[in-house]
């Protein structure tokens, strides 16, 4: 359905945890609240969300493969009618575990979060030397099938020289990776000086030239894409801060507490658990309605949450 400004929402973001395995520099803090989503009540707000017009989902977190119901969560989400795409956000240190298991259960692609490929790097980053289970992880969830792209976040200082590296792995294998700005949550994030805006990466590596987006439906995508000669992979741009798409955008976060998000820059949300079944798909209805027009981000952004409880 269309919100208040004529967007047509049609994409859910749905974290069931707020646990994660990784300590990265940018993203956590705070301890997690464990009240979360049973597989049932997943079920169920998304079913209203599916009346609404929702037809893709991404499962995040926190990290969702700590889930251990993890696939019966996507099979339940797989026989929901109108849910045409599933797929999952995930650091990839135990996909290589549920790859198979997932596909079966319905889902279509993983979207795979590696800041550095150098293992001190990452170790340096996550807190955690992790970095072989998620490269073994890619390869299983290639032998899956699932379709995979790998998200990056670059710092200044910190990982800036990762870049290089992790643009090559779209070179021989049909993987795109993608460079998401840094958003002011957490401390880190609000140093403007620490974010690697789009446009320095084209600068950084002048091969890569722009590919006509035509998407559209669920296929529609946040990122501007890049081709380079001889890549299988393309490269992406995720520019929510020096070039945001609030105009554009299709979304909508259900957080691990069973609390739907309007929009990742204000803070307001509404409780589904405080709605019974007569008037649950009013209040998901009026929630699509309020969706704010955009956010702002800057340096004094106030934003009360981390991404791993938001659901990234
Ligand atoms: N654990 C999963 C993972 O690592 O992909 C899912 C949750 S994580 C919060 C989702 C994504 O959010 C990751 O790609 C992470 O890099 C990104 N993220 C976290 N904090 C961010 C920030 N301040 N700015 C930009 N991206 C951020």
């Amino acid at each position: 359905m269309k919100d208040n400004f004529g967007r047509e929402i049609n994409y859910l973001r749905v974290s069931v945890t707020q646990r994660c395995n990784l300590n990265c520099l940018y993203c956590g803090s705070g301890s997690p609240d464990l009240a979360e989503m049973t597989v049932d009540e997943i079920s169920r707000f998304v079913k209203a969300f599916a009346q609404c017009g929702i037809n893709k989902v991404r499962i995040t977190g926190g990290e969702p493969l700590l889930r251990t119901d993890i696939v019966e969560i996507v099979s339940a989400l797989s026989e929901i009618q109108g849910i045409e795409k599933l797929v999952l956000t995930t650091n990839g240190v135990y996909l290589k575990k549920y790859a198979g298991d997932l596909k079966k259960a319905g889902l279509s692609a993983v979207n795979i979060s590696i800041d550095a490929l150098d293992r001190e790097k990452y170790k340096l980053l996550t807190g955690r030397d992790c970095l072989p289970q998620v490269l073994e992880s890619i390869d299983e969830a290639e032998r899956a099938e699932l379709k995979i792209r790998v998200n990056a976040v670059l710092i200044k200082g910190q990982n800036d020289d990762q870049a290089g590296s992790l643009i090559e792995l779209a070179k021989d294998r049909k993987i795109d990776v993608r460079f998401i700005e840094l958003m002011p949550f957490s401390d880190t994030g609000k140093n403007e000086k620490m974010i690697v805006k789009g446009n320095e990466i084209l600068e950084r590596f002048p091969f890569l030239k722009p590919v006509q987006s035509k998407k559209t439906g669920f296929e529609q995508s946040v990122a501007r894409y890049y081709e380079a000669v001889g890549f299988r992979g393309r490269i992406g741009l995720i520019t929510p801060v020096s070039d945001k798409f609030c105009d554009n955008c299709n979304r909508i976060r259900l957080l691990s507490d069973g609390k739907v998000r309007l929009c990742l820059g204000h803070d307001d949300v509404i409780d589904l658990r405080r709605c019974s079944d007569d008037n649950l798909l009013e209040v998901v209805k009026a929630a699509i309605m309020s969706k704010p027009k955009g956010h702002e981000f800057n340096c004094g952004y106030a934003n009360s949450h981390a991404m791993n409880k938001i659901g990234g």
